[in-house]
């Protein structure tokens, strides 16, 4: 609610009224009479025609000899009501809508008994209200002249100079204007109403905005209409007063109805009276105004502490309408100061006293603290002795393989405990931890005995073992590991590796089990799969070149001959993971071509009916298939000239002669699409792209599908999330797997923004939107999922504190945890 907005209400409906009474002023007998817009004054009409003395067979010249014969006397007196005699009217009012008509009283001329001011007007009758009203005086008094019964005398017998009705005849269409202006106007100004009305209940910008342009628009229609209303007025009384002079007709302009008038006075103003009320108003306020008041420091101080209170206040609604504590000025750090804001600013006024940022003006203090207080030679500030400052046992910078020295004292702590708590211990571990654990150090060895390690070739601890042996890639550059067999295999041809599309014929390492296990791999084409033995490749590249080959060699281009898709890929590692980009394109024919059968057979491999483009398990759940084929409605037709045209219809239209080539997309199939359920990302997109081999028309439109994807850490096809959620592959949590949910993953940036920045340097402005909408609640549930685990984590850890003999095995299960971690590098040294 805004009350200040009742302003416009009132002034909106006062406008409204009055125009209401312009339009319709004079519309009954007497009503507005004064605000005519020409009154025709006839009372001396005819006067010229006293002066003819030769007789003629005009019958007005006869009907007026005949009343000068008999009443030659009274020829004076008679003159007044001459045009009475003929049944005229003293005067007619030209109104909007209508006319009126009446006589002056007590007489229309003035004489020595008799001044202007006493005359006065007496309106008999108004005619009908008619719209597009235009004022004939030609017609109406012979209209009268026939109803007094004499319709023997024509108007044009009275010496009616023509000139005056084509004068008048030339206003008629500026009459019809400023009729539909006044109509305009005054609708605008109900609209005006109604969106003051309106903006009193609703806030903001674009209701103020809507009124302020609507009552513009009604001021300028009016403004306009009441122009051209002068315009007639002045242009009609010059003609009648020029040309009926003669005959005694004469009119005058209405000057209350007009805006003229108050210009003028409005132009008086320009040299104002000094003891005038309104001058006086306003010498009296601007002296207010400009008190010197205003500026004394008394007045300073109030206004700030008022300004500070405004502020407070503000500040508290604000807290209060978003649901925090608002904190005082002086429960900030730094703000303990005096006129110190909140945010550790000094207020200063204009007008206050004058302060230093320096309170106390101690320049001795200030130089000894720029000084260096700590020596410069001391031992602290050497990076060597830093180092030794290190912790040489338990220093997670350190490098994995590098050799440690061996603590007594530590070992001497871990022996003191019994085998069974070490045991007991294990047990809360899971098996590659616990086998971490076993191996870490000779104590922990003997504690624990072989049997972790023996836990491992446990079939059920497969993911496990496998995790373990993950842990030695970067000490066997010349081996592979196998995730069927769950053994490290030698490479064939070490660093010599190509990437070939018989992968079967063209293994990375000979395999025992070759034959009767399923190679783990990822379909990219139809034509084309890529095994997971690249992905480890790839990602071994990071320790050295003799581990494995640089991802960038992966990089692929071909042509699928039977379908025309043209496919690239490109392989970036980044973070410890692989990232892959697939883009499939294809030429396709103008949307007005396309049929179902048509588009299935572009976008479809018929045999297994998949996508021919390259997708990640899940693109049946989602929208992929539907926002290609929304791009594909996009393809705009090649151009048709206009003869063309003509030949097949007799119409033309220009976007069909020169149709857009540059295919936007709807807002719909424009954003990129990012699968709910691993970490693909997909862009389809219609493109100009060069065939070279048509050299008719070398550009055509193809649909191009860009899938950006994450393929994991290379630890293993069963248990890395980003490869196993892709492939669909599930292994329980039990056995070593991951649950993922891609938005939840997602981080600070998607797939396609790391991939392209690092590419091109500039991230695709697209919008990133889910694939699946229908699970568009999955990106809460995927926290959901992750609070899920950590409620899980917690129960564990009281698990452990309600089993436990004392709190001393809790203590030593965190420990047992931190050499976990050097359990595994230590186990690089110590191939299994
Ligand atoms: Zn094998
Ligand atoms: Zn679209
Ligand atoms: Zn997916």
């Amino acid at each position: 609610m805004r009350f200040s907005a009742i302003i416009p209400v009132l002034l909106s409906a006062a406008a409204l009224i009055l125009s209401f009474l312009c339009l319709f002023a004079g519309s009954k007998k007497g009503f507005m009479e004064g605000y005519a817009v020409v009154t025709l004054n006839t009372s001396q009409i005819g006067r010229s025609l006293f002066n003819t003395s030769e007789s003629s067979d005009n019958p007005l010249v006869s009907f007026v000899d005949n009343i000068t014969n008999s009443i030659e006397s009274e020829l004076q007196d008679t003159l007044n009501s001459f045009a009475q005699d003929l049944g005229l009217h003293d005067f007619y009012s030209a109104h909007l809508l209508d006319f009126c008509e009446g006589y002056f009283l007590p007489g229309p001329v003035t004489n020595a008994t008799l001044e202007k001011s006493e005359i006065s007007k007496n309106v008999t009758s108004c005619s009908n209200r008619t719209g597009m009203y235009h004022f004939d005086p030609r017609q109406t008094l012979q209209k009268e002249l026939k109803a007094s019964g004499h319709s023997e005398i024509n108007v044009t017998d009275l010496d009616w100079p023509s000139e005056i009705d084509d004068g008048l005849h030339k206003l008629k269409v500026a009459s019809n204007a400023m009729f539909v202006l006044y109509c305009i106007a005054i609708a605008l100004m109900g609209v005006a109403l109604f969106t003051a009305l309106i903006g009193i209940f609703f806030e903001g910008r674009l209701a103020a905005f809507v009124n302020i342009v609507v009552d513009w628009l009604a001021f300028l229609a009016i403004g306009i209409a009441s122009a051209i209303a002068t315009a007639i007025a002045v242009k009609a009384a010059h003609v009648i007063n020029h040309y009926g002079n003669d005959i005694g007709v004469s009119a005058s302009k209405g000057n209350k109805f007009l805006p003229r008038k108050r210009f003028r006075n409005t132009m008086d103003w320009n040299a104002p009276d000094l003891n005038a009320w309104p001058t006086r108003l306003v010498l009296r306020v601007s002296k207010a105004l400009r008190s010197n008041k205003q500026f004394t420091q008394a007045s300073i101080d109030r206004n700030n502490v008022r300004a500070a209170e405004r502020r407070a206040k503000q500040r508290e609604e604000h807290a209060r309408k978003h649901r925090y504590n608002a904190r005082n000025s002086e429960d900030t750090a730094g703000a303990h100061q005096q006129d110190v804001n909140e945010r550790g600013e000094r207020d200063y006024s204009l007008f206050s006293q004058a302060e230093t940022l320096v309170d106390n003006h101690d320049h001795t203090d200030m130089l000894h603290r720029l000084a260096h207080h700590d020596s410069f030679d001391s031992l602290v500030d050497e990076v060597g002795f830093k180092d030794k400052l290190r912790d040489p046992y338990f220093d997670s910078n350190a490098h994995p393989n590098a050799l440690r020295p061996v603590s007594d004292k530590h070992e001497q702590m871990v022996k003191s405990l019994p085998d069974e708590l070490w045991k007991h211990i294990a047990e809360y571990l899971n098996p590659a931890d616990a086998a971490c654990l076993a191996v870490s150090s000779k104590t922990l060895a003997e504690k624990l005995g072989s049997a972790p390690i023996e836990a491992l070739n446990d079939p059920l601890n497969k993911h496990f073992k496998l995790s373990v042996l993950h842990f030695m890639n970067e000490d066997l550059p010349r081996h592979l590991l196998c995730f069927p067999c769950a053994k490290y295999h030698l490479r064939k041809h070490p660093g010599k590796e190509t990437m070939k599309i018989d992968y079967v014929n063209n293994p990375l390492f000979l395999c025992p089990s070759a034959k009767t296990s399923v190679l783990p791999r990822m379909r990219l084409t139809p034509d084309r799969q890529l095994p997971y033995g690249w992905v480890q490749l790839a990602l071994r590249a990071r320790y050295s070149a003799a581990h494995g080959v640089d991802p960038e060699t992966l990089s692929r281009r071909w042509r699928n001959a039977e379908s025309g898709w043209n496919y690239r890929t490109r392989y970036m590692a980044h973070d410890g993971r692989l990232l892959m980009r697939v883009v499939s394109q294809r030429h396709v024919p103008p949307a007005r071509m396309l049929t179902k059968t048509v588009e299935r057979h572009i976008l479809y491999e018929m045999q297994e009916f998949t996508p021919y483009f390259s997708v990640c398990s899940h693109w049946r759940d989602g929208e992929l298939m539907n926002l290609c084929k929304c791009a594909l409605s996009h393809v705009p037709s090649p151009p048709e000239s206009y003869l063309q045209q003509l030949k097949k219809a007799p119409t033309i239209d220009r976007a069909l002669a020169h149709p857009n080539f540059i295919v936007r997309g709807c807002d719909w199939c424009r954003p990129a699409r990012r699968c709910p359920d691993c970490a693909t990302e997909y862009l389809v997109e219609i493109q100009m792209v060069e065939d070279k081999k048509d050299p008719a028309t070398p550009f055509k439109h193809s649909i191009v599908v860009t899938r950006w994807s994450d393929l994991g850490d290379g630890s293993s096809p069963y248990t890395s999330p980003e490869w196993a959620a892709m492939n669909g592959v599930h292994v329980p949590e039990h056995e070593g797997g991951h649950e993922y949910a891609s938005f939840s993953h997602i981080g600070r940036r998607a797939v396609s923004g790391i991939f392209e920045s690092s590419l091109s340097g500039s991230i695709p402005g697209q919008r990133m939107l889910s694939l699946n909408p229908k699970n568009e609640k999955l990106g809460e549930e995927g926290t959901l999922v992750l609070e899920r685990h950590i409620e899980l984590w917690d129960s564990r850890g009281a698990l452990a504190g309600q089993h436990a003999v004392d709190a001393k095995i809790v203590l030593w299960v965190r420990i047992s945890v931190a050499i976990v971690g050097h359990g595994r590098k230590l186990l690089n040294a110590q191939p299994i």
